[in-house]
């Protein structure tokens, strides 16, 4: 493998694993932290919380102190337990169901996409 080739699939890697680790258009905060700490776990740090925030609500400034407020102290596993504890019992992971507005951070219903499915 030339250099050139290495550089072109690595960077196609990381671009990949960026994708990734993108928010859904609608996907609510709590099922993309779960997505994420099942897919990548937590590190310790707000890490999925703030990438969710810069890439779907940039303006949201106050997003973490608020959540940290909450329960959500340290870590992003920490703001899904205790900030969105209501989570519906199942071995799978939902697909989320959505927000009406792009950006919400209340979660989605997940009840109502049970019921429809
Ligand atoms: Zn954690
Ligand atoms: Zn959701």
């Amino acid at each position: 493998m030339t250099d050139d080739l290495a550089d072109a699939v690595e960077a196609e890697l990381a671009e990949l694993s960026w994708r990734l680790t993108e928010p859904g258009q609608r996907e609510c905060l709590r099922c993309f932290l779960l997505r994420m700490i099942s897919e990548f776990g937590c590190d310790g740090s707000h890490r999925w919380t703030v990438r969710w925030r810069d890439l779907r609500a940039p303006r949201a400034t106050g997003l973490v102190p608020r959540l940290q407020r909450r329960g959500g102290c340290c870590c992003d596993c920490e703001v899904m337990f205790n900030v969105f504890p209501e989570y519906p019992a199942t071995d799978v992971i939902l697909p989320c169901a959505g927000v009406l507005r792009a950006g919400s951070v209340a979660p989605c219903d997940l009840r109502r996409l049970r019921k429809s499915a």
